[in-house]
Formats: structure tokens, C-alpha cells, sequence
């Protein structure tokens, strides 16, 4: 045998073992979590307080860049386990539910909303859990055929409750009441009551068909939903991400059962 083609067989006994090595870490290992990137300008980034909550929680993170070409999606659903969509921008409300734009409507990003709108949607199509958080709860309710209050504090007559709290993120300011016998109950161990962050100026308005509300704040404001039919698809209004980053256990649940469908799914 010549020293080339032992080399050659090296090569092809190594690959094959790493290969073999792989499926076994696939199977074996942690799920993966897809992390929506947002929007900063020249990078495909996001906030650590999401990825930080996936891995706290037991999952691999990887954020997922903002594409709206459906081979790159499809390509990215296949890899991933499970999906986070994170919070952000305000979102263009009449591409996406036909109102006109409130004299209080903050920044749009026309192709953020591509992104996440088909994102969500194949992802949902392909039984992939997901995970919606703030405008990523928001997002899953309008690509399903919901509506948003633009504006809470314009739009939403009853409300008054401080919904863009100036405090830390991982501090609580206003309390939300939990349907029982709903997804966000069960995470939270179980409690009809909660005190929660609040960054947000908009909110659900019409639920989306085939989703129901299971959390609202003293004013009416929606901070839950979830999917009807499966118990893998749910959104907060609040952001549990800041709580969980910092080392506070109380909403862990909520990113403890998108493991629990990750390993489920796989
Ligand atoms: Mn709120």
C-alpha cells in the first residue's frame, strides 16, 4: 500500500467516525432553538437575553438571520428543533391586517416582517415548535389572521396600566391574571396570577382563528395565546428572556416546555 492511499484511508475511516459521531450527538445531545435575529443595522444578531434563556433552559441556540428566500428557510427549519421569535419593532398594519397607520405607530421594518411573518408560518407548517415573545407573539397572531392595537394608549380606550415600564428588565411592574388549564399556567407551576415586565405599546386587539387568549392584564390588555389543537405553539407579551437572563427562575417554565417539544419533535 502506498502512502497516499493509506492517507486516503485514514481520511475516509476518520470522516466516517465523526460522521457516525454526529448523528449519535444529534440524538443524544440538546435541541436545537432557532433565535429570529433582529433588526441592527449590517449584523445578523440577538439580544444575548434570548440565547442566554435557550441555553439556561437546556437548549443550543442559534440565531437565525433574516432571509425571506424559502430554500434558505426551509434549509434552516431542518436543523433547528424548535423556534424562539423575538420581540422588537412595531409591525406594518396594513400589509398585514389592512388599518391604516396610527399617528402613533413607531418604526416599521418592511423586511423584518417578511421575514418573521413567512418564518413563523413554515415553521408552524412543519410542526416545529415555537415560542413567540413580545412582537414575536405579536407576529404569530397577525401571520394566523389576527390584529394589533397599534397603539395602546390611543387606541385601547379602558386601558391604564403602564404597559412601557421604565425599570430594569427583570423587574416586574404590572400583575396579569392566567387562564387556567392554559399552557402559560402550567409553565408557571400553576399560578391564576403573576406579576410580569412590560415593554410593549402594542397588543393583541382580535385574536387570531384557532387561538384564544390565556393571559390579559387588569386593564384587558391580551399578554398570552396560544395555538388550539397543540400545546407547541404559544406567545407572551411580556419577556420572560429578561428575568431568566438574569438568574431569576419564576419564568423559566415557559422556556423549560419549548425544550420539552424540542425533545419531543426530534
Ligand atoms: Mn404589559
Amino acid at each position: 500500500m502506498n502512502k497516499f492511499f493509506k492517507c486516503t484511508l485514514a481520511f475516509l475511516a476518520l470522516t466516517v467516525a465523526f460522521s457516525g459521531l454526529r448523528a449519535q450527538d444529534r440524538n443524544a445531545g440538546k435541541p436545537i432553538i432557532g433565535v429570529s435575529a433582529t433588526t441592527e443595522s449590517g449584523l445578523a444578531a440577538a439580544p444575548l437575553t434570548y440565547v442566554n434563556s435557550v441555553k439556561i433552559a437546556g437548549g443550543v441556540p442559534l440565531v437565525i438571520p433574516m432571509t425571506t428566500d424559502e430554500d434558505q428557510i426551509n434549509a434552516i427549519l431542518e436543523a433547528i428543533d424548535g423556534l424562539v421569535m423575538t420581540g422588537g419593532e412595531d409591525i406594518d398594519p396594513l400589509k398585514y391586517f389592512g388599518e391604516e397607520p396610527n399617528l402613533h405607530l413607531g418604526t416599521i421594518v418592511p423586511e423584518r416582517d417578511a421575514f418573521d411573518v413567512k418564518l413563523i408560518r413554515m415553521a408552524v407548517a412543519k410542526g416545529i415548535p415555537v415560542l413567540g415573545i413580545c412582537r414575536g407573539e405579536q407576529i404569530m397572531n397577525v401571520a394566523f389572521g389576527g390584529t394589533l392595537y397599534q397603539d395602546i394608549p390611543s387606541q385601547a380606550k379602558d386601558s391604564y396600566v403602564k404597559h412601557n415600564q421604565n425599570a430594569p428588565r427583570n423587574y416586574a411592574t404590572h400583575s396579569i391574571d392566567v387562564e387556567p388549564n392554559s399552557l402559560l399556567y402550567n409553565q408557571l407551576g400553576g399560578v391564576k396570577k403573576i406579576n410580569v415586565n412590560s415593554y410593549h405599546h402594542q397588543a393583541v386587539k382580535d385574536v387570531a382563528p384557532g387561538f384564544r387568549v390565556t393571559a390579559y392584564s387588569k386593564d384587558g390588555i391580551v399578554e398570552a395565546i396560544e395555538k388550539e389543537g397543540t400545546d407547541c405553539v404559544w406567545g407572551v407579551q411580556f419577556h420572560p428572556e429578561g428575568f431568566v437572563s438574569s438568574g431569576n427562575t419564576d419564568f423559566l417554565g415557559i422556556f423549560k416546555h419549548l425544550i420539552d417539544c424540542a425533545n419531543r419533535k426530534r
